[in-house]
Parts: structure tokens; C-alpha cells; sequence
């Protein structure tokens, strides 16, 4: 039903509204030509539900439009808060993720942080090829993911450098997580082309609830290349943190 756009401002239903008045009229009116009235007011009547019908059928076209479009918002959201926190070769949460759930262990109580980076690495590329290479990091990601479970946070901080956030109290605790991701690493079937065991070295740190994600990572690096010093494939504990009890204890 089409209206000019001043009328329809003035009054949307002036046509409607003038056959309502008229059949009043003619109800009022005992000589009135009633049959008439009563005509155009079906008339106008029928036009109205026509009309209504055709707008609750748009408007629940645009309901489902609207719901549609806000599902793919939040799927399109989804997608991004992912790519903006995860590595995109391994899934591993990328380096600034790993900041903030590291950052947040150690507001919440004591943490370790357990570092650990390929050893050898460089050969893996040259003998076998970047793609080689990539597919021994996705699979060192999968085995880490194996081994601790969906709940831990996990971490590609370098090339082939990853953390893992432990909240622990027992730097005992941390130190045994370690040694079996070292395990499980040097345990690992690479497949082909590689089809030869790969290691890791691992860094542990621990520190008490307060402290900086700067302070508990610098220990932990220092701790893997004792790790590589020590001749690789091995765990090694930061240890610079005595006197304290705890960690004099591990050393
Ligand atoms: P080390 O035992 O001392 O760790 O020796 P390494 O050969 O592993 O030495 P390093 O850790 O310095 O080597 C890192 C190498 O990893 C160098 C770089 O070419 C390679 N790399 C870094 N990122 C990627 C990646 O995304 N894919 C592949 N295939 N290689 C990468
Ligand atoms: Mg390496
Ligand atoms: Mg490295």
C-alpha cells in the first residue's frame, strides 16, 4: 500500500480513518445508506490485514537476517581473538598469549615456567628441508598438547622455542613436568623424511607469586642453555634464586 510520503506522516491511516468515520455515521444515522459503509469499510479492512500480514512477513525475514548476521559477527570475533593469540603453524598460543597467561599464573599464586627449544634444529632444516622442519615443530606442539593436556597453557615463543606455564607451589613439581616433556620429545616418532630421534633442552624457572614475567622467563632461558651447555636433551633448574629454600633444595 503505497501512501505519499506527507500523508503518511500526517496520518498512516487517513484512508482507513475516514471509512471508520463514515460507517459510524451511518450507524448513527438510522436513514443512512449502512450497506455502503459497512462496503468500504470491508474493503479497507481486508487492505489493512493484507498489509499486516506482509509486514510481519518482512519483519520476521529481517529477524532471521539479523540473527544470522550477528552469528556470523561473532564467529568472524571468534576467528579473530584467535589469530590475534595463537601461532598459526602449530596452534600454540603465540608469544604475547603465552605473556599474558604466565602474567596472570603469577598474580594468582606461585608459578614455574618451563622453556624448552629444539636441539640441533639448524640441521633438521638443512638436511631435510623448511618444510621438514616445520612439520618436526607442529609435531613437537602435538606432543607437548599430548602429554599436558587442553588445560595448560602451551607457547611457541621463537622459531622452535616453546613455554609452558605450570602454577605450582613445588618447584619439585615443575622440575618432573619437565623431564617428562623431555622424555616424550626424545621418545617421539618423526616420520618421514626425518625418521631419526630429535631432542629438546629444557629450561625450568620458578618464582613466587608477584613477580614480573620478565624475571621468571630470564631465569628460565638461563636454565636452557645450561641445558645446552650441559650437552642437550637434558633438564637444568634456575637456580640463582637462593638462598631460597625451596630451590636450594633442586639445585
Ligand atoms: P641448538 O641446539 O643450540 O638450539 O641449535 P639449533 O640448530 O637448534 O640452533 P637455533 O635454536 O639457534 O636454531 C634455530 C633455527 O630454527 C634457525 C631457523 O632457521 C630455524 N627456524 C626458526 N623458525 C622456523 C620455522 O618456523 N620453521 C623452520 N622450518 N625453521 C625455523
Ligand atoms: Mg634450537
Ligand atoms: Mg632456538
Amino acid at each position: 500500500m503505497q501512501r505519499p510520503a506527507a500523508r503518511a506522516e500526517a496520518d498512516l491511516f487517513a484512508q482507513e480513518s475516514a471509512a471508520l468515520a463514515q460507517a459510524r455515521a451511518a450507524h448513527d444515522d438510522a436513514q443512512a445508506d449502512t450497506r455502503a459503509a459497512l462496503a468500504a469499510l470491508i474493503v479497507h479492512y481486508e487492505r489493512l490485514m493484507r498489509e499486516s500480514r506482509r509486514l510481519i512477513r518482512r519483519s520476521d525475514r529481517a529477524e532471521l537476517d539479523m540473527n544470522q548476521m550477528n552469528r556470523q559477527l561473532h564467529e568472524l570475533a571468534q576467528q579473530l581473538e584467535y589469530r590475534a593469540s595463537h601461532d598459526p603453524l602449530t596452534g600454540a598460543l603465540n608469544r604475547g598469549a603465552i605473556i599474558e597467561c604466565a602474567s596472570a599464573a603469577l598474580e594468582r599464586g606461585d608459578t614455574a615456567l618451563i622453556v624448552l627449544d629444539i636441539d640441533h634444529f639448524k640441521w633438521v632444516n638443512d638436511d631435510f628441508g623448511h618444510p621438514a622442519g616445520d612439520m618436526v615443530i607442529q609435531t613437537v606442539v602435538r606432543c607437548l598438547q599430548n602429554l599436558l593436556g587442553p588445560q595448560v597453557a602451551i607457547g611457541r615463543v621463537g622459531g622452535e622455542e616453546f613455554s609452558v606455564v605450570w602454577p605450582t607451589s613445588r618447584i619439585a613439581a615443575a622440575q618432573e613436568v619437565a623431564t617428562r616433556i623431555c622424555d616424550a620429545i626424545a621418545d617421539q616418532m618423526f616420520g618421514a623424511p626425518i625418521n631419526r630421534q630429535i631432542t629438546a633442552s629444557v629450561g625450568v624457572s620458578w618464582a613466587r607469586q608477584g613477580s614480573s614475567f620478565e624475571t621468571i622467563y630470564s631465569h628460565a632461558d638461563e636454565a636452557l642453555y645450561a641445558a645446552k651447555r650441559a650437552g642437550r636433551n637434558c633438564v637444568r633448574t634456575y637456580t640463582g634464586m637462593e638462598p631460597n629454600p625451596l630451590l636450594a633444595a633442586v639445585a
